[in-house]
């Protein structure tokens, strides 16, 4: 099997997904499930239907024509406001968009129409991480436009916290939510079909909510995956964090000093860390390094010690040595999965059980 790889359990993809989906059922809130990290994986997108994920969404229209390609026919939203330049491609491939400005919805609506669909808008709301979104005073304006355009129907609001700024989901911002949901359907007599309240980022929220308002979906990607949430990257209780791997290969195994000799000056990718002399070590080397991976993501397997990653290597200490061609495999942390995802290098292998 060619290295370095990503092993993506997806039978452990698929029963995170149904433990969220079961557990938020019983708020009555449904999951749109996330395929960003994975490039739009038709394997895992498959799992998250099975698993009873009310439907899809990725940030790239690119990953949505993957689902479309492999005959995967689910419900999807594009997560990202269109570029003008991808409104066609848009309406085609994903059944609805995220969206804040109204030249957009504009430009959507005429692509649309030109296509002969229907397209979905939720309407984006800012509610004070920063990012994306539509101030609450203006929502009613621009819910106005969508509504008198041809060729979009407004299917719901909704928002995004903690990705930008790490504002935490809570009872005032999701209250904030419902009102705006609640204020929408009463100043134009309609009825929004998705309160789409965040991320992984919000199960906190739920966890302790006694109530939780309007809110009836949320759009889940790293807890499925990864089985933890985002705000202090707890594990969930009941879900796999272990579904998946990053595999690499051992390129050089040698005795070697702790200390680097001669004139230092700056290393690759800046100030190399203080060396501390602990005598010889067994150092490692596999084939991976920051044109793979973020390497300041990665945990190691018991016994291995990360002491430095350049592009192409990363440096271990391991307690004896690895033959070069074995493989040593790490646990990602989001960013590092993501960045593995998106390497030319890294291939991704869907397994039904991860390497050690
Ligand atoms: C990426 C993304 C999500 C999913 O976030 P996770 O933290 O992976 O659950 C949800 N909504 C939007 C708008 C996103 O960009």
């Amino acid at each position: 099997m060619s290295a370095p790889r990503v092993e993506l359990d997806i039978g452990k993809v698929r029963d995170n997904a149904s433990a969220l989906v079961e557990l938020l059922g019983r708020s009555k809130i449904s999951i749109t499930a996330v395929t960003k990290a994975t490039l739009g994986l038709p394997e895992v997108a498959v799992a998250l239907i099975e698993a009873g994920a009310a439907g899809l969404a990725d940030s790239r229209i690119e990953n949505i024509e993957r689902l479309r390609d492999a005959g995967i026919d689910a419900h999807v939203l594009l997560l990202r406001s269109p570029m003008l330049s991808q409104v066609d491609r848009i309406v085609r491939s994903a059944d609805g968009s995220c969206n804040t400005e109204p030249s957009v919805l504009r430009a959507l609506a005429d692509a649309a129409t030109a296509a002969g669909v229907t397209h979905g808008v939720m309407l984006m709301v800012e509610l004070g991480d920063l990012r994306e979104g539509i101030l609450p005073k203006d929502l009613p304006a621009i819910a106005e436009t969508t509504l008198s355009l041809p060729g979009l129907t407004l299917t719901g609001i909704g928002t995004n916290l903690a990705c930008r700024s790490g504002i935490v989901p809570d009872e005032r911002n999701m209250h904030e939510l419902s009102e705006l949901a609640d204020r929408i359907e009463t100043s134009f007599g309609i009825t929004l079909d998705v309160v789409s309240g965040g991320n992984s980022a919000n199960l906190e929220w739920l966890a302790a909510a006694p109530d939780t308002g309007r809110v009836n979906n949320l759009r889940l990607g790293e807890s499925i995956l990864l089985g933890c949430e985002p705000l202090h990257r707890r594990s969930l209780p009941g879900l796999h964090t272990d579904g998946a791997a990053i595999v690499a290969e051992v390129i050089e195994s040698k005795r070697k000093p702790t200390m680097p000799s001669g004139t230092a000056a700056q290393a690759a990718f800046g100030d190399p860390e203080l060396a501390v002399d602990r005598g010889e070590i067994w150092q490692t080397i596999v084939a991976l390094g920051r044109q793979d991976t973020d390497p300041d993501g990665l945990t190691p397997p018991p016994g291995v010690t990360i002491l430095g990653a350049s592009s192409d290597h990363l440096v271990l200490e391991t307690t004896g040595r690895v033959p070069p061609g074995e493989t040593i495999s790490f646990r990602p942390s989001y960013g590092s999965f993501v960045q593995a995802m998106t390497s030319p290098f890294v291939a991704c292998k869907p397994v039904t059980s991860v390497s050690g």
